[in-house]
């Protein structure tokens, strides 16, 4: 243990690898040797953009070996392998104290300006952050657990269950970790919609009934008629009766918003996961004609890892086809590029090469 190399985002479109201390141990924090990380589409985001506080340690999906155990904790051992929650959450607040750490009005997040991520060899962190993993877990797949986490909380709002029907707009990493999560809970049938034909067949290959490109809306077309026809036909040729029971969007376009509301079936739910524009216009009153509900989801809440983890060991979910690339951290300027240029579905940085 001697040095700390860190992916560290000094300007718009610049990372660079730099030396920083090893972190201290405090009371109550484990001092984990990082091994694998993945990078995520805000990391990216931050990447590309020029609005930076301090030079910012990057990464947020991370797992890593237990190094350091501080005073007063026994429930960690070193040696342990784990997986970290990059969220440090004050678990004094109002949301903390019924359950939602996730919505802290308080939270700090790793790689989110101005705290540090973990896109580097060393992290020290409260115990609690750390969450157990089994042998059987590769590296590759453990720097993939965040993400995992995210879609198993998406299941929670959404109450999936094995006899629900579910659309998803967006077959990028967290559509198809969305995918993996309802195949693995038995969802009857998953429906993918991605505007690229390559990645929407992917899905099909990952285990989606169906992957589809939706067609282009015509200038004469009204978007609501639009919408509202094409969900029809797809509804017919689907065979999934009046509509979805869910339906999730992930891409963060305004037409797939709309299109997702449209496609439910009379009491269903839309997921909306994806950060599109600050104001999009969706049909509210169907939400009312028909009693939908549309529900927000961030993050994950307590024992969505420990779920992701188990849904990962028991082999019910495999993350290995989504991982397309593998970079060391001192390639950390490649690995970026390579994010940046959409080619990968999942990279994942080894923290330590
Ligand atoms: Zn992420
Ligand atoms: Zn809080």
């Amino acid at each position: 243990m001697t040095t700390n190399r860190a992916c560290v985002w000094v300007g718009a479109r610049k990372v660079e690898v730099q030396e920083r201390p090893i972190p201290a141990v405090g009371e109550g924090d484990v001092l984990v040797e990082v091994i694998s990380t993945g990078i995520c589409g805000s990391d990216c985001h931050n990447w590309e953009s020029d609005k930076i506080s301090k030079q910012l340690i990057l990464g947020h999906e991370s797992a890593g070996i237990i190094k350091e155990v501080g005073k007063g904790v026994t429930d960690r051992v070193i040696g342990q392998r784990v997986a970290i929650e990059p969220g440090f959450a004050c678990m004094t607040c109002e949301f903390c104290l019924r359950g939602n750490p996730n919505i802290c009005s308080n939270l700090k997040y790793c790689g989110l300006d101005p705290t540090d991520g973990t896109l580097c060899q060393y992290v020290a962190c409260r115990a609690s952050m750390t969450v157990p993993i089994p042998e059987n877990i590769s590296w590759e797949e453990a720097g993939a657990i965040q993400p995992l986490a995210i879609a198993v909380q998406l299941a929670r709002r959404a109450a999936l269950n094995s006899h629900h029907t579910l659309a998803i707009f967006g077959c990028g990493p967290l559509g198809l970790l969305i995918l993996a999560v309802a195949k693995a809970y038995g969802v009857r049938k998953v429906v993918m919609f991605d505007i690229e034909q390559s990645r929407a067949d992917f899905a099909v290959k990952y285990g989606a009934h169906a992957g589809i490109v939706p067609p282009q809306r015509g200038e004469s077309q009204e978007p609501l008629a639009f919408a509202q026809e094409y969900a029809t036909s797809l509804h017919k040729e689907l065979g999934v009766g009046s509509g979805f029971d869910v339906t999730v969007e992930a891409s963060g376009a305004e037409v797939c918003a709309q299109m997702a509301i449209c496609l439910l079936k009379n009491g269903g739910t839309c997921i909306q996961a994806g950060l599109g524009k600050p104001l999009t216009s969706v049909p509210l009153f169907l939400l009312t004609a028909r009693e939908l509900n549309i529900k927000g989801t961030v993050r994950y809440t307590p024992g969505c890892y420990a779920d992701a983890i188990d849904l990962l060991s028991r082999g019910l979910i495999d993350l290995k086809p989504l991982i397309t690339s593998t970079y060391p951290l001192t390639k950390c300027v490649e690995a970026f590029e390579a994010q940046h240029a959409r080619k990968d579905i999942k990279i994942v940085i080894m923290n330590q090469e």
